[in-house]
């Protein structure tokens, strides 16, 4: 399986980020999970090809995860792909309505069939072998964790979120945690995650995890990356990478 970072940055630009993407390539599908402003433009960097995506996996409904979503589309229904499958927590089929009623014009030009999921489902997107299991997240009412299983790899995308039990029930004995890590070492926030906070959970519930990336850096971030990694392998066995935008792993 290989996960291509599309965007790991945030809300607020940034020379080198844009916003959530994470591309995950099992064999037999195509899956990106989050589509913020700035990912369709990085999928065609990526070497991939936006009408290969076979289905579009929401984490949440905030504008930097979701962006770019009927752009993909609408690029997609430019060269002659029509369909699309789109898998979000609840509250996504009222989105997706919704934009299409400010972007009228777009309204018959394609079908998009959409799955609302919520925490402890699982399912096997349609044309793929792979399981995704999803889990509830500290970030808004409905935001979801989500795991990718196959062939015996697993890997979790947070998502937005706190440092929470659920995600660390979703992601024991995983290849890959990608985690956020919004704002750095001893920023008070909530509903985001700091290096500090992930590492208070990390003491409770010590991870079966070989690799952390860390991802969503808001601007805050820049100069203070070795410091966040440098603090979580304290707490941490395994790898604790910084994501790029266009970073490839193989797992
Ligand atoms: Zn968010
Ligand atoms: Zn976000």
């Amino acid at each position: 399986m290989k996960i291509t970072f599309l965007g790991t940055g945030t809300g607020i630009p940034q020379a080198d980020r844009v916003q959530s993407g994470v591309l995950m390539d099992t064999g037999d599908s195509l899956l990106l999970f989050d589509c913020g402003c700035g990912v369709l433009g990085r999928i065609f960097e990526s070497g991939y090809q936006h009408k290969d995506i076979t289905g579009i996996v929401l984490t949440h409904l905030h504008l930097d995860h979701v962006g770019d979503v009927l752009a993909l589309i609408k690029a997609n229904w430019l060269i002659g792909r029509t369909d699309m499958k789109l898998y979000g927590p609840q509250g996504t089929r009222e989105w997706f309505e919704k934009t299409l009623d400010v972007y009228d014009y777009l309204r018959d030009r394609f079908t998009v069939d959409i799955t609302e999921l919520s925490p402890g489902d699982e399912f096997t997107p349609e044309g793929s072998d792979c399981v995704i299991s999803c889990a509830k997240t500290v970030h808004t009412d409905n935001s979801l964790a989500y795991r990718l299983e196959k062939e015996g790899k697993s890997v979790v995308y947070t998502g937005d979120t706190e440092p929470c039990y659920e995600v660390m029930e979703l992601a024991e004995g995983v290849e890959v945690l990608i985690h956020e890590c919004s704002f750095p070492l001893g920023f008070p926030m909530t509903n985001h995650t700091t290096p500090d906070m992930l590492s208070l959970m990390l003491e409770e519930e010590p991870l079966d995890v070989k690799d952390i990336y860390l991802t969503h850096l808001y601007p805050h971030m820049q100069g203070r990356y070795r410091e966040a990694v440098d603090h979580l392998r304290k707490y941490f066995k395994g790898n604790v990478t910084i994501a790029k935008d266009l970073m490839e792993i193989e797992i």
